[in-house]
């Protein structure tokens, strides 16, 4: 869809009951760029003036990402009517399509989510509190979230914390997409299920061992968030080689053995290792088993048998992660 396609999608939407207690629907503005900011839905100003984010709130966001020397190319509301209070998941759910129309014609490399709403419309199982402040991947576009500009204007300390936040982003932005990937991890560090938290250090949580086992540690990698990053992927590093010790000291020794001669020879016949094809092409007993896999994964890569080739792609078992493509360095042609 072109320009006005989606500008005219947007303001003849009628698909929830707050259109008819708003002026119209806001539709995005800015253009084509590198970094869109996705927020919340319009305020009163927003409502009465049809364009997003030019009341206070708009313009503490404007400042506080100027203090980084972010200036973003455009800008996304999660829904698109003025509210009157905080949207619902329905209202955010019945607009889906339009933010999406939207965000896809700017095509972004990266979206700042600002606020509860933003984050949760990409991700409805993170909370702000342990959602903000690292990178995310939601339909290939790079995510980033924080507070909203709302809750700077309330409280200092929310200021505070938006400014690391947006400090940490505009680190990451510098970075590139390549170094953004690094800190995806493929899969939970304790299980294979692929991860809803995401550590600001590249270690990933899926919900069953967060909340209980790993919350202390987790509150311990907020507190050093704002590390310098190599430190932090070296601890990350360190603690991921911790876990794949773990789940292959409790692996049966057989199937471990048979995996490892099945991924080498599949190293040997495939220039490229990427996760699931290789649990299609090869057949290999998968379920019981399937985090075994990691350790022998990264015993490949120290035995330089393989190495990320620095391309990721997404899982057919995830709509929202991405996983490394390796490459094979003892492919026979
Ligand atoms: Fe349409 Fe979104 Fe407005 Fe609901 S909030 S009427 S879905 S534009």
């Amino acid at each position: 869809m072109g320009r006005i396609d989606v500008v005219r999608q947007v303001v003849t939407c009628t698909a929830c009951e707050l259109r008819e207690g708003c002026t119209g629907p806001v539709p995005f503005r800015g253009d084509p760029g590198g970094i869109v900011v996705v927020g919340e839905a319009p305020g009163e100003q927003e409502d009465r003036s049809g364009r997003p984010f030019i009341g206070p709130a708009g313009h503490k966001l404007t400042d506080l990402l100027a203090e980084v020397g972010i200036y973003p190319d455009g800008y996304v509301n999660t829904v698109s009517c003025f509210p009157h209070g905080t949207p619902t998941p329905g209202h955010v759910e019945a607009c889906e399509h339009n933010k999406w129309a939207q965000i896809d014609l700017l095509d972004p490399t990266y979206l700042l989510l600002v606020g509860k709403v933003a984050l949760k419309g990409m991700r409805s199982e993170l909370e702000l509190k342990r959602g903000r402040g690292r990178p995310l991947v939601v339909n290939d576009r790079l995510c980033f979230g924080t507070y909203h500009p709302a809750a700077a204007l309330r409280n200092s300390s929310y200021e505070a914390a938006m400014r690391s936040d947006l400090a940490r982003f505009k680190d990451l932005v510098d970075a590139g997409r390549d170094r953004w990937m690094e800190f995806i991890p493929p899969s939970c560090a304790a299980c294979p299920v692929d991860p809803v938290y995401y550590e600001p250090d590249g270690l990933g949580w899926c919900a069953v061992h967060l909340p209980t086992t790993v919350a202390p540690l987790y509150e311990a990698i907020l507190a050093a968030q704002h590390d310098d990053l190599e430190a932090a992927r070296v601890r990350s590093g360190q603690r991921r080689d911790h876990a794949l010790a773990a789940v292959e000291a409790a692996a049966d020794p057989d199937w471990m053995a048979q995996a490892w001669d099945v991924l080498v020879e599949y190293l040997r016949t495939h220039a490229e290792f990427f996760v699931d094809d290789f649990w299609n092409d090869t057949g290999l007993a998968k379920p019981r088993e399937a985090r075994a896999l990691g350790p022998l994964v990264m015993r490949a890569a120290r035995q330089d048998l393989m190495v990320k080739s620095g391309v990721f792609r997404k899982s057919t078992a995830s709509n929202m992660t991405e996983k490394p493509v390796w490459r094979s360095l003892i492919h026979v042609t």
